[in-house]
């Protein structure tokens, strides 16, 4: 099985300045964008495990479940860096792990409805706190206006960055946040081959409520 973190020496600016350089990286959006970014190869068939786990994997791909583990363990690295860097999944069937910046902005609501959880862009202090969408007087100010996770895709982190001109402590920082994403890519890894041996892929039938039109004869009147 392959393993993606590897131990650096972080008082060894020439160990870190390799690890940086050499790490494996990935376009962070299409490769035409130019962008690129510090990157694992999660590819099913590339990760060195044994043939049964692979075919077995391939058939998981195919469910909703195996991808809510997995964004489980994405948002916790995401939330740890408080979104300014979060980590995602690119390329042509998802299999790069890529890391991408980010921030956490602003929604612009200021108030809201106790009663039917409608948000308002604007404060009860200017117009009142009466709700539009359920008509009761139940609106008010958020204490903290609420925010949400924002990625940008198109940027790309340390393109042809000259890391010798970094300090010590910047070195540092970046090896340790690029060592959480090998960390990360190892547990994707582990989680897949536990669900793989925990669970059956079985098939299921299910039906869709459809609509059509029809002819239906009037009653005589
Ligand atoms: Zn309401």
């Amino acid at each position: 099985m392959r393993k993606f973190s590897v131990p650096v020496d972080l008082r060894s600016r020439q160990e870190m300045e390799s690890f940086l350089r050499d790490h494996f990286r990935y376009p962070t959006m299409n490769s035409w964008n130019q962008a690129t970014s510090y990157a694992c190869n999660l590819k099913v068939h590339s990760l060195g495990l044994a043939s049964e786990i692979t075919s077995k994997l391939y058939d998981m791909l195919d469910t909703q479940e195996f991808f809510d583990f997995r964004n489980d363990l994405l948002a916790e690295f995401n939330h740890a860096h408080g979104y300014r860097w979060q980590a995602g999944f690119n390329g042509r069937s998802g299999g790069y792990l890529v890391l991408y910046q980010g921030e956490l902005r602003s929604t612009g609501h200021l108030s809201y409805c106790t009663h039917c959880g409608q948000r308002n862009y604007r404060s009860i202090a200017d117009t009142g706190n009466v709700c539009g969408a359920c008509g009761r007087s139940a609106r008010v100010d958020y204490s903290t206006p609420p925010k949400q996770p924002v990625t940008f895709p198109g940027r790309g982190t340390d393109m042809d960055e000259d890391y010798d001109q970094w300090s010590l402590s910047e070195l540092r920082n970046r090896v340790k946040l690029v060592q959480e994403l090998d960390s990360l890519a190892d547990s994707i890894v582990s989680q897949a081959i536990h669900l793989a041996n925990a669970y059956e892929v079985v098939e299921e039938e299910y039906f869709v409520p459809q609509t059509r039109h029809v002819l239906v004869a009037k009653s005589p009147s």
